[in-house]
């Protein structure tokens, strides 16, 4: 008998595998590497949606889950996956720079926003309106992140190849079976593979198409993450990772030659140097109509669980959701009503 049986490890799996073995939980984590989002993700985690210049749905809070989960994590698997770097806004105008001061005053966005304009002058981009700074920013290298995590979980006999058959899941007493395998609860951490799930697959989860370019632009020099209506990722070696687009309708995770435009547009905005695309990706993130994560147990399956939703912003969402739902089951810990599950269940059902 485990204490958790989970079934994917993206960003949302790896999260709550993590959070129990640091409760001295026993864990099985199965994947069937049908999903990507994690892998390609660009990785970047910043506590405000620039666009409408508002916070971050609790940033701080998941910060500070975020912040002391990574670096625990790369103690123990023994290699650099989290870079504090700072996010740069570029200013198209003086109303830009005026919007950006104005917002700095807020009292809920001044810890996130620097209220000194940046005018230094990075080698291919021209930019006279100087940029604005996000503070407590960085990015995750998730595709390596996800690697090591995977080799950690293996070398532990912790990690099962495998598509999980929903027909064979068995509720007992005290638990679930599955084929071989007895466990106190299962967490289904599957992203947009949740359409399959026939436990969950009644929950508003929409999927929204990203895709992404690595570039090589020799001319470019940046030692920080430029945002405006793409980012622009420095990685070295002169390249650099781009993204990302968002299509609502696609669910396919084929990189396209309209995503490729778009993006390559975008960068014509950002950068005035030469570049080439080096290479292409694309996912589908799991995002939910209301755009808050999938959080809870099954309403008729006490030992059933999910964890989900953590549609754009995985990295910081990932570790603040596992631990909240940790809590949730082993003490009861009440769940935000934002995210819990059960705010998509009928008046009768609730
Ligand atoms: C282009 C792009 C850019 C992004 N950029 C950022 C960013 O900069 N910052 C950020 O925070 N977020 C970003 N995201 C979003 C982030 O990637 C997601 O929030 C996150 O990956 C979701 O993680 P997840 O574990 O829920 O899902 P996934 O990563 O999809 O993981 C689900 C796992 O479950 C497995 N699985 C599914 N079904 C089964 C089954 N039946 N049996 C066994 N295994 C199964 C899959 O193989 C997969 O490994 C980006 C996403 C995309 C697509």
């Amino acid at each position: 008998m485990i204490d958790y049986l989970i079934i994917g490890s993206g960003l949302a799996g790896i999260s709550f595998s993590e959070m129990a073995l640091q409760n001295n939980k026993s864990i099985l984590v199965a994947d069937n590497n049908s999903q990507n989002s994690s892998k390609i993700a660009g990785g970047l985690y910043n506590p405000v949606i620039l666009k409408r210049f508002s916070e971050v749905w609790q940033a701080q809070e998941q910060l500070v889950v975020m912040n002391e989960f990574f670096a625990v994590l790369e103690k123990k698997l023994n290699c650099k996956v989290d870079f504090k770097l700072p996010i740069l806004r570029k200013f198209f105008s003086i109303e830009e720079q005026n919007n950006w001061f104005a917002a700095s005053d807020k009292i809920n966005l001044a810890p996130f926003l620097s209220t000194h304009l940046i005018s230094k002058r990075y080698p291919g981009i021209n930019s006279p309106f100087g940029y604005g700074e996000v503070l407590q920013t960085g990015y995750v290298n998730t595709a390596l992140l996800l690697d090591k995590y995977k080799e950690y979980l293996i070398k532990n006999e912790l990690y099962l190849e495998e598509s999980f058959d929903y027909n064979a899941l068995l509720e007992e007493r005290d638990g679930i079976r599955y084929k071989n395998i007895q466990a106190k609860h299962i967490i289904f951490a599957e992203g947009f593979g949740m359409h399959a799930n026939p436990y969950f697959n009644h929950l508003p989860l929409d999927g929204t198409k990203g895709e992404l370019l690595i570039i090589k632009a020799p001319q470019l020099d940046l030692d920080v993450i430029v945002n405006t209506s793409v980012f622009i990722l420095p990685l070295g070696n002169d390249l650099f990772k781009v993204g990302a687009t968002y299509n609502w309708k696609d669910k396919t995770d084929l990189p396209t030659e309209e995503g490729k435009a778009e993006l390559v547009e975008r960068i014509k905005e950002v950068i005035s140097c030469d570049f080439e695309i080096v290479s292409h990706f694309a996912g589908v993130r799991p995002t939910v109509k209301d755009r808050k994560p999938l959080i809870g147990t099954h309403p008729n399956h006490n030992a059933i669980h999910i964890l989900n939703g953590l549609g754009t912003r995985g990295v910081m969402l990932g570790p603040a959701m596992a631990k909240a739902l940790f809590e949730y089951i082993e003490y009861k810990k009440p769940l935000d009503k934002e995210i819990d599950i059960k705010r998509f269940l009928s008046k009768g059902e609730k």
